[in-house]
């Protein structure tokens, strides 16, 4: 299934085969650059996927490469850069001089690492690749566990009616970034686990990504039952019993897969409650080693962390007693207890089934949620599992969200900041003083640089448009709606994220007569340009992706929105760093973070955003706009923040871009964008998240206690 070499690699560049194969290549520019000089037109086909580029690449071109001096030098660069790069001399983590480095393994369902490895489905899983990038960036003795979904990913395609269609596509096991992962005896590895009594073979894959390797469980096995084949075959996909299945092999099976290939791990780190049965496994081992259920578990709490995400209670698993009684039956006397005081450890008082969040809260000794208010968010949300304590007491903590800078800020503007902030901006991005530089920026080469970006998106736009044109003779009025006729001079609003109902993509639409008027201004014209995906399962996201659409093909509109399909990280880059303004408007509180922000931010492109998650932390009047600023809440909110929003396009937003200083350059928008990137990057670049998880949560020796538990 897996080659595992490029027999067709010349032994000049056979190193190739190593920089295809460690995703550090997707945030090193000069990697990236040498993939491209390989051949351009297959880069840009593969969608930057290197090791499907080696796969293709005809064998005369390698070799007449591996003769090129030209090639040769970039070569041999990269080679040792990366090479240097993992040697991990003087890392941050180093330089702490904890004396105990405690390896820290982090187990997530999805990981949004790059596009050529489709395990994602959103802001969680580009969160997890954000932190496992930086993690190797910073040295940390850090491996991460989750799933390859066999049949990774829906791709969406939108119907001339506007309706989403899901396209399910398999991965290509041979153009992924994968390679078996083997014993330390050098075997291919199986893990064998009992799924609810029956035997099932699951097996395991490696990725590299950096310094930081990631393994991943399988279940499409030979020998597995063609039920259990399906277990991990779809992110999110399937009925309760198959989430439940799959989150026991994702926790049960993943301690079992460390320990299996012997792969260090102290802490433990949960990022959301999928893979919470990890601390129940954790503490089965330590009562086989002949501890009681309690010192185990007080054992387990110390090294145990766990991340929440979400205030919206559909976002947290709540399994059936019935189904958990049969899955685990044959496990709790495994840990000393018995039914009743097991099923107790997954409940919320007064609340019928078994929570994950809550099962993780109970055996996490330290946990957080992601944004300032999250953290208030979810002391209130959880307090019943704390009866005697007060809100604040409450031992949930937060740490903000942020962004890998190397992923996510242009490459052109990466430049710039070499140029102006110094060669080593990348190690000190979360020093703000290193940030005030930005002022020495040149403002005519700051923003003919925005506007090659912007240019970029709408040629992105246009050739996937023209593209779909041709493969699929789609109704002409779909390629007006995809975005053939956006305008490079025109204020070019942003919005991509998934289709949650609580993100309220359509508000901006809700009065179309004034909308119209501010979109269609013969002077100052603006557009819209949209794209996420619905769950496939989700018809009320769909509808609101149809009532985009047909906006979109309305002529009415004039062609200045319109909707792009398929949302990935690919074109995420494109959205965050070529729109001119981002605009977020959630129903607070339940944006728990929100990262796409920062990612705009960091670019220099302005947020237009209510007052939650991230931007409550982040927003200054310098910097962006705050929607319904002052205001609390109230049952009249979709309305009133509407109404915030399009005064703030008519009298701040529209006429601030539109105010032209000598070679066409808008200051006070210029001004805005230097203020956004210098007061926004050090304080939201994930250096600074992960610098807080490993002092407060991964290096701390003190389990927080409170409560009753
Ligand atoms: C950053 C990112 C997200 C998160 O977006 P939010 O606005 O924070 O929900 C989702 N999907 C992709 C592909 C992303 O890159």
């Amino acid at each position: 299934m897996i080659q595992e070499s490029h027999p067709n690699l010349p032994k000049r560049i056979a190193g190739l085969r190593e920089i295809a194969y460690n995703l550090w290549w997707s945030w090193h520019p000069e990697a990236r650059s040498l993939f491209k000089l390989v051949d351009r037109t297959l880069w840009r086909e593969t969608n930057h996927n290197p090791v499907r580029l080696l796969k293709s690449c005809n064998p005369e071109r390698l070799n007449a490469l591996s003769k090129d001096p030209a090639f040769l030098q970039a070569y041999d660069a990269v080679l040792r850069d990366l090479s240097n790069y993992m040697k991990a001399d003087g890392t941050w983590y180093k330089g702490l001089g904890a004396g105990d480095t405690r390896p820290i393994a982090y187990f997530s369902a999805e990981f949004g690492v790059h596009n050529s490895l489709p395990i994602y489905s959103g802001g969680l899983g580009v969160l997890a690749g954000d932190h496992c990038k930086t993690a190797s960036d910073l040295g940390l003795p850090f491996t991460g566990v989750g799933f390859m979904y066999p049949q990774g990913y829906v791709h969406q395609q939108v119907g001339v009616d506007g309706w989403q269609q899901n396209i399910y596509d398999y991965i290509d096991w041979d153009a992924a970034p994968v390679q078996p992962a083997l014993t330390p005896e050098g075997q291919r590895y199986v893990l064998k686990v009992s799924l609810g009594g029956w035997p099932l073979n699951i097996a395991v894959f490696r990725v590299v990504v950096g310094r930081v390797c990631l393994y991943l469980m399988d279940t499409n096995v030979e020998g597995n039952t063609p039920g259990d084949r399906e277990v991990s075959g779809r992110l999110y996909g399937g009925d309760i019993t198959m989430r439940l299945r799959q989150e026991i092999v994702l926790g049960i099976g993943g301690v079992r897969v460390l320990r299996a290939l012997k792969i260090p791990a102290e802490v433990f780190h949960a990022n959301e409650g999928h893979s919470a049965f990890m601390f129940l496994e954790r503490v089965r081992e330590l009562v086989a080693d002949g501890k009681s259920f309690e010192a185990a578990v007080s054992a387990v709490r110390e090294t145990t962390v766990f991340t929440t995400h979400t205030p919206v209670g559909a976002g947290h698993d709540v399994f059936p007693e019935h189904l958990i009684e049969e899955y685990f039956k044959n496990y709790w006397p495994s840990l000393g207890l018995d039914r009743e005081r097991f099923l107790e450890l997954g409940r919320v008082p007064g609340v019928p089934g078994w929570n994950m969040t809550a099962l993780a809260l109970k055996l996490a000794g330290r946990s957080n949620g992601v944004s300032r208010r999250h953290g208030e968010v979810s002391r209130q949300m959880w307090k019943s599992l704390w009866p005697r304590e007060s809100v604040e007491k409450v031992p949930i903590r937060s740490i903000t969200n942020g962004v890998h800078l190397a992923t996510w800020v242009n490459q052109d503007l990466a430049s710039i900041f070499k140029k102006y902030l110094g060669p080593d901006w990348k190690v000190r991005q979360d020093d703000p003083a290193l940030w005030s530089k930005v002022d020495d920026i040149p403002d005519e080469e700051f923003w003919r640089t925005h506007l090659q970006h912007k240019q970029d998106l709408l040629n992105m736009v246009r050739d996937r448009v023209r593209a779909r044109w041709m493969r699929d003779r789609m109704d002409p009025s779909q390629v007006l709606a995809g975005g053939s006729l956006l305008d490079a001079n025109a204020l070019t609003i942003g919005f991509a994220r998934r289709f949650a109902g609580y993100k309220r993509a359509t508000m901006i639409l809700s009065d179309p007569e004034r909308l119209k008027r501010i979109l269609l201004d013969p002077w100052r014209p603006v557009q819209l340009v949209f794209a996420g995906k619905a769950h496939p399962a989700d018809d009320g996201g769909k509808m609101l992706i149809q009532h985009i659409y047909h906006l979109a093909r309305d002529p009415a509109f004039g062609g200045r929105i319109a909707f792009v399909e398929d949302y990935d990280m690919h074109i995420a880059r494109y959205f965050v760093q070529g729109s001119d303004v981002w605009l977020n408007n959630p129903m607070p509180p339940l944006e728990a973070c929100g990262t796409s922000g920062e990612k705009a931010a960091v670019n220099g492109v302005l947020n237009l955003s209510v007052l939650d998650g991230w931007w409550e932390e982040g927003y200054t009047p310098e910097n962006g706009w705050a929607i319904s600023e002052g205001q609390t809440q109230s049952d009249d909110r979709d309305r009133l923040d509407a109404e915030s929003l399009y005064t703030l396009l008519e009298e701040k937003v529209v006429p601030l871009y539109y105010d032209r200083g000598s070679n066409d350059i808008p200051l006070g928008w210029v001004r805005m964008m230097k203020e956004s990137i210098r007061s926004i990057a050090p304080q939201f670049s994930a250096a600074r998240m992960v610098k807080e998880y490993t002092k407060n949560m991964y290096l701390a020796q003190d389990p927080v206690t409170a409560g009753s538990k």
